[in-house]
């Protein structure tokens, strides 16, 4: 019964929807896994707000990004392989340092928000994926001349996001670098532009989507270590600890995802010929051991 109000209350309104959602149950979660929020016909859902290409609130409510196409597939892809109905989505904004609690509390069901996957991170909550691997750069103004690597930021000010990966990485890699930690990187973004800060460091993907925004603002550094990309950020989908069979279940539609061709469109719909996005192999964590 409360399934079908649910359900009605989908395609009434998604302002009605999150008022009975909150209502009738704190939550679409309610600890009962990912699977069986999809089953409900009623799944919430965590990206980014602020990140052109991959995660974005546009004005009008609508949300876009290639994130938000690869979650809106799977559960898609998740609904048919069941023979459910394709749920009802409701999304949240998932800040980078929110990301775990937001999970364990339950307050989303699943998370695609350029969320690298990562050994302390597994200790809190399951990844499906990875589904796709970018490289850490850093993003300057155009007529910057004096940062062209790593090691040209000592005595910089950088910028990146509490509770990310780059932000501990760049901290390991320089300890004596100027690292203004912000919320999210649209802060970081208008800080650069006003010349609050030298450069800001994050995904290559993140940075690319804001200088295509742009246009002629701002460029993207590549940072190598050793010949090697500075590091590689396998994107996993984030859900709660322990869920295996949502995990396998994610795989598998992910799995569907890059074999369909679906996957190659979609980068090429939301960030253009990337160079710096390659697929990832979904269920293949081997990567973590080294
Ligand atoms: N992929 C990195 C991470 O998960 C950086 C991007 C982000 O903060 O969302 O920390």
């Amino acid at each position: 019964m409360k399934k079908n109000l649910l359900r009605l209350a989908a395609v009434t309104s998604t302002v009605v929807l999150t008022g009975v959602t909150l209502a009738a149950c704190g939550g679409s979660s309610g600890g009962d896994g990912m699977l069986a929020a999809i089953e409900s016909g009623e799944v919430t859902i965590g990206t980014k707000y602020d990140q052109p290409g991959l995660g974005l609130r546009n004005p009008d409510g609508s949300m876009s990004g290639l994130d938000v196409d690869v979650a809106e597939f799977v559960v898609n892809q998740i609904a048919t392989d069941n023979g459910w109905e394709a749920p009802a989505i409701t999304w949240r904004e998932t800040p980078s340092a929110q990301r775990e609690t937001l999970i364990q509390n339950g307050e989303v069901d699943l998370i695609a928000a350029t969320y690298s996957i990562n050994q302390g991170r597994s200790q809190s909550v399951n990844f499906g994926g990875p589904y796709l691997v970018t490289h850490q750069a850093l993003l300057v103004r155009e007529a910057e001349t004096a940062i062209t690597d790593l090691e040209s930021l000592d005595g910089k000010i950088l910028c990146s996001v509490t509770g990310s990966t780059p932000a501990q990485t760049v901290k390991d890699a320089l300890p004596g670098v100027q690292l203004q930690e912000y919320d999210t990187y649209s802060s970081c973004v208008e800080a650069l532009r006003q010349g609050n800060i030298d450069a800001m460091t994050t995904d290559a993907t993140i940075l690319l989507g804001y200088s295509a925004q742009a246009p002629g603002q701002f460029k993207v550094i590549e940072m190598e270590r050793d010949g090697e990309p500075f590091t590689n950020e396998y994107y996993g989908i984030g859900l709660a600890k322990d869920d295996t069979e949502g995990t396998d279940a994610i795989n598998a539609a992910l799995t569907e995802l890059h074999d369909s061709g679906e996957f190659d469109r979609l980068v090429q719909e939301n960030l253009g010929s990337d160079e710096s996005v390659s697929p990832g192999t979904p269920g293949d964590l081997s990567f973590l051991d080294n």
